[in-house]
């Protein structure tokens, strides 16, 4: 008989556990129990342990997408291991990648606008990052990264997006490198930035890069008449200089310009170079784009990026909005005339702000747009002059056309033609050309004066013929 030495023989045999535990089948049974028991227990003290351990000493940095710095580290994550380079961590379980792939028109010029040059064929640049899920980089030897990038079930309520966070997390040991994963990737931002202009455009509700940045364009390779980009570009450096004096006195740091005409004469290719000038950036919106609508506006301007001149492209679109609304009471999906204010100088309008507007047609705005604040100085850059041809042909020519008679020959062969505006001989009609078409011209005859003047008749503008 089985004795059990801490209960009592008398009990024992009083209990019958005796017999139980001489039979075979319930004896294992407790056995398995217990086991079970046991790796309950275990289980419970691993997860318990892992949950501790991880409070205790690991630490979570979350980002959330809508922090600027969102978009610093993932690209700081998706950087190859440089040797000796100051980016050294290398991604060594990554099952998950995105790729975000950005393309864009090839101007012929190769400093086309804002939207490309309009020649059909497009560059496209892929760019890997971690996708969504769980990875682990290598940071530093023996030091790891893990990074859970996720979208979140909730949305955001004004944009109906949903959130998207980043959690990086590290041995609580390793805690002080956090500073430097930002500070580097801050840098490596900066440093892709360096000497080019990054232009964001409205995307999925949030400021996203539009390509890569481009180099920047100095200013001096547009070429506006006479004076004039000298005139802008004074006024908003003395706007800049005199933050202090909108602070004292409470009036809210904001600029608009309104640079209006024709298109294909210089507008967007200004205000990208002087956003170069100032070493900002650009965010652009273009008003007459489908689903840019008053609320997205507004959103998109609470998180202008920083240092970043507004352009808002073709506002005429949201009066026309505006006679359609009043006409029949249509609602669409796009801006509308109090929409715009608001976003100038509205709950919505940030505190400090420069904003360029561009218009093709000044006939369609409201005089309420002119106001302090809103537009403070209104332009028109125009079809090109002989000025603008002139500094033009040297650009092109003029290390070939040393005595400028090339150039003399160029603007005459223009003037015969009547595009400057008037014409001497009542057989020509006075019209006029854009600098745009001068550009082309150049640039098809590039080195080739002769070519360039011997085709300036390509410059007359084509009356559409349906
Ligand atoms: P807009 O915004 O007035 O429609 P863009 O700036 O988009 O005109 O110009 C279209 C193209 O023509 C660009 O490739 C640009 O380089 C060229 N271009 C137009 N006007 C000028 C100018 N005044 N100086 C230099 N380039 C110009």
């Amino acid at each position: 008989m089985s004795t059990d030495p801490l209960i009592p023989a008398t009990a024992q045999s009083i209990l019958g556990l005796d017999v139980l535990f001489n039979n075979p089948v319930f004896a294992g049974g407790i056995g398995l129990a217990g086991l079970g028991a046991a790796a309950a227990l275990g289980r419970r003290a691993v997860i318990g342990g892992t949950a501790l351990l991880r409070r205790q000493m690991l630490v979570n940095v979350e980002i959330s997408k809508r922090d600027p710095s969102y978009p610093w580290v993932l690209q700081w994550l998706a950087q190859p291991r440089e040797p000796g380079g100051f980016v050294a961590q290398r991604i060594t379980r990554l099952r998950n990648l995105a790729v975000m792939t950005t393309t864009k028109s090839i101007d012929p010029g190769g400093r086309g606008a804002i939207d490309g040059g309009g020649a059909g064929r497009t560059h496209a640049d892929f760019r890997v990052q971690p996708g969504y899920g769980r990875h682990i980089i290598r940071h530093r030897p023996g030091v790891f990264i893990a990074v859970n990038r996720e979208k979140a079930s909730t949305t955001n309520t004004s944009t109906g997006e949903p959130h998207e966070t980043l959690t990086l997390t590290l041995l609580w040991a390793h805690r002080h490198l956090l500073a430097d994963v930002f500070t580097e990737a801050h840098a490596l931002a900066q440093r892709f930035a360096e000497g080019k202009t990054v232009v964001y455009s409205a995307r999925r509700m949030n400021w996203e890069p539009l390509g890569k940045p481009r180099l920047k364009r100095p200013l001096g390779s547009v070429i506006l008449d006479e004076g004039v980009k000298e005139r802008i570009v004074g006024d908003v450096k003395e706007f800049l200089a005199a933050q202090q004096w909108y602070t004292d006195r409470g009036v809210p740091y904001r600029r608009g310009y309104l640079l209006y005409g024709p298109p294909g004469t210089g507008k967007t290719s200004f205000i990208q170079a002087l956003a170069g000038e100032l070493d900002y950036s650009v965010a652009m919106v273009n008003l007459s784009e489908v689903g840019i609508t008053d609320d997205l506006l507004a959103q998109l301007l609470t998180q202008l990026p920083e240092k970043s001149i507004l352009l808002l492209e073709d506002v005429d679109a949201a009066f026309a909005n505006r006679r359609q609304r009043d006409a029949d009471g249509y609602s669409g999906q796009t801006v509308t005339f109090s929409g715009l204010l608001n976003a100038l100088d509205g709950l919505a309008a940030g505190e400090d702000r420069i904003a360029f507007l561009t218009t093709n047609h000044i006939d369609r705005l409201d005089p309420a747009l002119i106001r302090p604040g809103r537009v403070d100085m209104m332009v028109r850059i125009g079809e090109a002059t002989r000025y603008q041809a002139a500094e033009m042909w040297s650009r092109y020519y003029g290390d070939i056309d040393g005595d400028g008679a090339g150039c003399q020959r160029f603007i005459q062969r223009l003037d015969e033609l009547g595009l400057f505006g008037e014409s001497k001989d009542p057989s020509v009609p006075a019209r006029h050309t854009s600098t745009a078409a001068i550009q082309g011209l150049f640039q098809f005859n590039k080195g080739d004066m002769e070519g360039a003047i011997k085709m300036a008749e390509g410059l007359i503008p084509q009356t559409f013929v349906p």
